[in-house]
C-alpha cells in the first residue's frame, strides 16, 4: 500500500490549487459573512467533475479516496465552506453504497457522483448526536412500506438536497439493532424543513431541523436489511472520516499560509516578527503538525483505496478525523496569536479559520467519540 502520489494525483492537486487560488478563496469570506449557500461554487466543483473523485468507476466515479482528500485538502485551505460542499455529498454516497441495493445505487450514485443530485444524511435529535442508539423517530410498518413520524437537528445541507437520509427506529427496544436508514425525498408529503442554525462556523452550507409527521417511504427506499442501519452509518463514516481528517490539513495549512503573510509583513522593535525566535519555533511547530496530519490522513485514505474496512480500518480513520482536526485547533489558535489584536478582527480572515476549526472536532463523531474507538481497538471495548 502506497500514498506516494501519482501522476493522477498530482495532476488533482495542481488543478484544485490553482482554481481554489484563482475563483475559491476571492469568494471566501463573503461566503462565512453572508452564510448564504454558495451556489456558484457548487457550480464550480460540478463543472471540474470533483463530486466524481472518491466514487467506485461503476458508478460514475474516479474511484480514488487519496484523490478526494487532496482535493478537500486544497479547497480547504483557502475556503472551509466550499471544501464542505464535497464532503456533505460524499457521505450519503458513501451510505448508499455500503448498504444499498443495486437498484437503489443504480438510482442514486450516478446523479450524486456528477452532481446532478445533491443529499444530506440525518442520525442527531435534540437527545441524541453520539448517541446515535436512542434516537426516538419511529418508523411505524405499514402496507407497502412504512409511516415515519418524529424530528431531527442538525441536518447539513437539507434545504438543497433532492433526497435525505433519515435515521429512524423500528423496534421498541434502544438497541442498534432497531435502527434504519431511508431515503426521503425532499417533497415527500409530511416533510418539512425547519430554520436554519445561526452558525459559529462552517456557516456557509445550512444546517437545519426536519419534521417528520407520517411520511410515507416505500420498503424499496429502506436502506439494507431492517435493522441494518446503524452499521451503515458507521461504515459510511468510516469511508468518510479521512475527508474530515483533510479538511483538518488544508484549514491548518491555509492557517500557516496567512500568518507566514502576516509576520513576514510586520515590523516591531526593528524587524519583522519572523524574525523572533520564539515566533519562528512556533512556526515550525505549526508546519510539522499538519505534515504529520497530512501523512495521517494519506496513509487513511490510501487504506480505503485498498479496500480496507470494518475493525482494521476503524481506528485508523478515527486517528486521522481526531489528530487532523485537533491540529486545525491548535494551528488556527496559534494562528490568531500570531496575528495579536488583527487576529481578532473581522477585518482579517484569520478569525474565520478559528470559528471553522471548531466545528471539525465536533462533527462526524466529536473528537472524544473518535478517542472512544482507539482506545476500544487497542485495549478492547470497556465493560460497563
Ligand atoms: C456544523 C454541524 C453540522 C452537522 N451536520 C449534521 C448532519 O448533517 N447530520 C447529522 O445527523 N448530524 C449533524 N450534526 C450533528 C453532529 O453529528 C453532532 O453534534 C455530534 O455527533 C455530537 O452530538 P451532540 O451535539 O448531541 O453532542 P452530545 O452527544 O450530547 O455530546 C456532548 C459532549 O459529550 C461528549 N460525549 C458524548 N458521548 C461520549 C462518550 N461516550 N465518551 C466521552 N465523551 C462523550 C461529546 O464528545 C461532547 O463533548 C452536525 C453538527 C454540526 C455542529
Amino acid at each position: 500500500m502506497t500514498y506516494a502520489l501519482n501522476e493522477d494525483q498530482r495532476q488533482v492537486q495542481d488543478l484544485v490549487r490553482r482554481v481554489a487560488r484563482e475563483r475559491v478563496a476571492p469568494r471566501a469570506d463573503a461566503i462565512d459573512r453572508t452564510a448564504e449557500y454558495p451556489q456558484d461554487m457548487y457550480d464550480l466543483l460540478r463543472e471540474l467533475g470533483l463530486f466524481t473523485l472518491p466514487f467506485p468507476p461503476a458508478y460514475g466515479g474516479n474511484g480514488s479516496m487519496l484523490s478526494a482528500c487532496i482535493a478537500i485538502e486544497e479547497l480547504g485551505r483557502v475556503c472551509y465552506n466550499t471544501a464542505y460542499l464535497l464532503l456533505v455529498q460524499w457521505t450519503p454516497f458513501g451510505a448508499i453504497l455500503a448498504g444499498g441495493t443495486e437498484e437503489q445505487k443504480k438510482r442514486f450514485l450516478p446523479g450524486l457522483a456528477s452532481g446532478a443530485l445533491r443529499a444530506a444524511i440525518s442520525t442527531t435529535e435534540p437527545q441524541s448526536g453520539s448517541d446515535i442508539a436512542g434516537i426516538r423517530t419511529r418508523a411505524r410498518k405499514v402496507d407497502g412500506g412504512y409511516r415515519l413520524r418524529g424530528a431531527k437537528i442538525w441536518c447539513t445541507n437539507a434545504p438543497v438536497s433532492d433526497i435525505i437520509l433519515v435515521g429512524a427506529r423500528t423496534g421498541e427496544e434502544r438497541s442498534a439493532r432497531a435502527i434504519n436508514l431511508f431515503i426521503v425525498p425532499r417533497g415527500a408529503k409530511g416533510f418539512e424543513i425547519g430554520r436554519k442554525e445561526e452558525k459559529m462556523g462552517a456557516r456557509g452550507v445550512p444546517s437545519c431541523p426536519l419534521f417528520l409527521d407520517e411520511v410515507f417511504v416505500p420498503e424499496t427506499d429502506r436502506l439494507g436489511p431492517e435493522g441494518g442501519g446503524f452499521k451503515i452509518v458507521m461504515e459510511a463514516f468510516n469511508q468518510s472520516r479521512p475527508l474530515i481528517g483533510a479538511r483538518g490539513v488544508g484549514l491548518a495549512q491555509g492557517a500557516i499560509d496567512h500568518s507566514v503573510d502576516f509576520i513576514k509583513n510586520r515590523h516591531l522593535f526593528g524587524q519583522t516578527v519572523s524574525d523572533f525566535q520564539g515566533v519562528r519555533w512556533m512556526i515550525a511547530d505549526m508546519a510539522m503538525q499538519t505534515e504529520a496530519a497530512r501523512n495521517l490522513v494519506y496513509r487513511a485514505a490510501a487504506m480505503v483505496d485498498a479496500g480496507v474496512t470494518g475493525t482494521e480500518l476503524a481506528p485508523i480513520v478515527a486517528m486521522a478525523k481526531c489528530f487532523a482536526s485537533d491540529t486545525a485547533m491548535t494551528v488556527a489558535t496559534d494562528a490568531v496569536q500570531l496575528f495579536g489584536a488583527s487576529g481578532i478582527s473581522a477585518d482579517y480572515p484569520i478569525n474565520r479559520y478559528f470559528r471553522d476549526a471548531k466545528v471539525l472536532q465536533i462533527v462526524e463523531g466529536t473528537n472524544q467519540i473518535q478517542r472512544n474507538i482507539i482506545a476500544n481497538a487497542v485495549l478492547g471495548r470497556a465493560s460497563r
